[in-house]
């Protein structure tokens, strides 16, 4: 039976790994597409414009928000972040599920507008390794690392929000415990509504036939 997608959001704190963790899900599996965000911010090395993000200026994020061009959109540590909406709806359409790597404030609207996204945050095993992971990425500055520890903790406060925390500790067992809870979701009656009303029908014509 073909199911449409899942919308799968993923947050977790900057450096917890979340990056990693996709690239292998997406490798691994190919029911999985991966949603590039729009950002103000400038590119790090190495990150590929439509590839990492599509890198704007504010003018042109600006325009395509009046647009109604984004699934949603939110302001971290001074930059616009966003999803091009087109493209994940697509993508549900035809049933992939699709993953939005984003942070808190934009989970939340994604939760508002599709109660049935199924929400995941990917926590460090402790917050010292968290730091030692935002240091080691050798591509921010000390300023910059510690405006994302702060961000941390306030995004630490709305994790109950989530429907699951996956702990980022060893990749492999990550990678597999994440795919076998975005399978189960697919199970949920609100992702089967067709299934479930054509069961229904054909169960009245068989009551009504057998009295
Ligand atoms: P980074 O600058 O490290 O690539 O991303 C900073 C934060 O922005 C991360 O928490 C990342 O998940 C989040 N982010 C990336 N794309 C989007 C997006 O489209 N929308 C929202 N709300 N957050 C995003």
């Amino acid at each position: 039976m073909k199911h449409r997608g899942t919308l799968v959001v993923v947050s977790g704190f900057s450096g917890a790994g979340k990056g990693t963790l996709m690239k292998e899900l997406v490798a691994r599996y190919d029911n999985y597409a991966l949603s590039v965000s729009m950002t103000t911010r400038a590119p790090r090395p190495g990150e590929q414009e439509g590839i990492s993000y599509f890198f704007v200026e504010r003018d042109e994020f600006e325009q395509t928000i009046a647009q109604d061009g984004l699934v949603e959109y939110a302001s971290y540590c001074g930059n616009y972040y966003g999803t091009p909406r087109r493209w994940v709806e697509e993508q549900l359409a035809a049933g992939k599920d699709v993953i939005l790597e984003i942070e808190i404030q934009g989970a939340l609207k994604v939760k508002q507008k599709f109660p049935e996204a199924l929400l995941l945050f990917v926590m460090p095993p402790t917050a010292k390794e968290l730091k030692r992971r935002l240091t080691a990425r050798g591509t921010e500055s000390e300023a910059v690392i510690l405006s994302r520890m702060e961000r941390a903790v306030q995004e630490a406060e709305g994790i109950e929000e989530y429907d699951y925390i996956i702990i980022n500790d060893e990749l492999e067992e990550c990678v597999a415990q994440m795919h076998a809870i975005i399978g189960m979701a697919h199970n949920r009656p609100a992702q089967n509504v067709e299934f479930i009303d054509s069961l229904r029908q054909e169960l009245g014509v068989l009551v009504k036939g057998e009295k």
